[in-house]
């Protein structure tokens, strides 16, 4: 894990930046919020909850929901896998708080219009989907752990943090399933009877050990458009450095993207979670 640094110091800007991210970040409440009103719905069909519509959630996993029997029965062959396997049951709740987060999205739309290079070819959104392996082996106190390893003891705070270990474009036909393509075209179509026809929609696909949890369409938004075609760079928090701008680039995204999270001491983005099992990291 090259990319993680072991800072033993910390630069004075880190926290002015960390507190500034904090007053711009949504709170835990919009994070709760936003949740609910858009990944709520039925896992299947999308359905919202409703006075005739109750969303049942799936009793093995406790976290995705349906609006009828046909609902899960249709979705178990995708959903089988990830639903009997805890650290992926826990890895699909952080991820909806992940995508409920408008500055940690940004990033994430940031990556995909590089790695699709949306800004010339809007079209490529069409026929390739983005996985993003998403992982919890990161602890929330890098150092602390370091230095408790070190002394041959247990990391001092079993904490991990959600991160986004890798990111890549594949082609949609043969990597997302054909309700998830079903909707990334519906959702599409109904963004273009809303007039936003130039937003491309991206199928984000999340995987966490190789298993699909969630596939969701999602409608990369003109900012980011713009950051890229104007090539600003990527501000980059270093618990060293402080503040840097780096050229952007997908590396420095998906950096960029995981330092929010690791920053975020207080849990204020709520991607922060006690395992059970010792990761040896
Ligand atoms: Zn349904
Ligand atoms: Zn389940």
């Amino acid at each position: 894990m090259s990319h993680i640094s072991f800072n033993t110091v910390v630069h004075p800007d880190a926290e002015a930046v960390a507190r500034q991210n904090k007053d711009l970040g949504p709170s835990r409440k919009d994070i709760r919020s936003g949740v609910r009103a858009h990944l709520d719905d039925c896992f299947r069909c999308e359905k919202k909850a409703s006075a005739e519509t109750q969303l049942r959630k799936c009793s093995g996993c406790l976290i995705v929901r349906y609006c009828s029997k046909q609902c899960q029965l249709a979705d178990w062959p995708t959903h089988k896998a990830a639903c009997s396997d805890r650290g992926s049951a826990d890895h699909l709740k952080l991820t909806k708080r992940l995508l409920a987060n408008d500055i940690l999205m940004y990033h994430l739309q940031l990556y995909a219009i590089l790695e699709l290079d949306l800004v010339d070819r809007p079209a490529n959104a069409l026929d390739h989907c983005l996985y993003v392996a998403v992982d919890t082996e990161m602890p929330a106190d890098p150092m602390g752990h370091l230095q408790a390893s070190l002394k041959g003891q247990v990391n001092p705070d079993p904490t991990y943090i959600l991160w986004v270990r890798h990111i890549e474009k594949k082609p949609i036909v043969e990597h997302a399933s054909s309700a998830a393509r079903d909707s990334h075209r519906a959702f599409k179509a109904s963004l273009s009877a809303t007039g936003m026809s130039d937003w491309p929609v991206v199928l984000l696909v999340f995987t966490s050990d190789n298993l699909v949890i969630l596939e969701i369409p999602y409608a990369i938004d003109p900012r980011p458009m713009q950051h890229c075609r104007e090539k600003r760079p990527s501000t980059y928090v270093s618990g060293i450095s402080g503040r840097v701008e780096l050229p952007l680039s997908k590396e420095t995204v998906r950096e960029d993207l995981n330092n929010c999270i690791l920053m975020d001491k207080s849990n204020q983005y709520l991607l922060r979670t006690k395992l059970k099992h010792n990761s040896s990291f």
